[in-house]
């Protein structure tokens, strides 16, 4: 265990709320659980995985507001990293890459939005000419969000469109 882990976790247990992944994204949000009860702390390389996985949702925060926000607008994760008891509770998939902290579900408030969205995220990796495993626009009821994911490696580029 690395002392930078080692501090997160004690962080973590003092002030879930305001341990910070990067400036806008908290280790509590990319956490969260509607599974009452379930440990949901990730291990040292799901937490790097989720660092890495926000250095990308600051940048589609930034040109999102750059682009069509009012300056300060939110990037909402509803679910980033699940353990394997929650995401089973959640009927997840059990190679889905929420499991290693890869993955963030990011809310969008219409298809409109998810659209925008992905069209950052796909420029963003086209100008970084850094890979990203899939970027998935998902839909239930009228409910929106893109399943964005990035791996450590051997990152797939998978492109689709999702009903649940
Ligand atoms: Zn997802």
């Amino acid at each position: 265990m690395t002392l930078e882990y080692e501090q997160l976790l004690e962080d973590m247990e003092k002030d879930r709320q305001h341990t910070r992944l990067t400036p806008h994204f908290t280790l509590a949000e990319m956490t969260r659980t509607s599974v009452r009860g379930a440990d949901n702390t990730p291990s040292e390389e799901a937490v790097e995985n989720l660092r890495r996985l926000c250095g990308w949702l600051e940048k589609l925060r930034e040109e999102w507001n750059v682009r069509y926000g009012e300056g300060n607008d939110p990037i909402i994760v509803s679910s980033g990293y699940r353990s394997k008891v929650v995401n089973r509770a959640v009927g997840g998939s059990t190679t889905s890459n929420h499991l290693t902290g890869c993955a963030a579900d990011i809310r969008a408030c219409g298809p409109e939005q998810a659209l925008r969205y992905a069209t950052i995220l796909l420029d963003i990796s086209d100008n970084s000419q850094e890979a990203f495993d899939e970027l998935l626009l998902e839909r239930k009821g009228c409910a929106y969000w893109v399943h964005f994911a990035v791996r450590p490696q051997g990152n797939r580029r998978r492109i689709r469109s999702v009903e649940n």
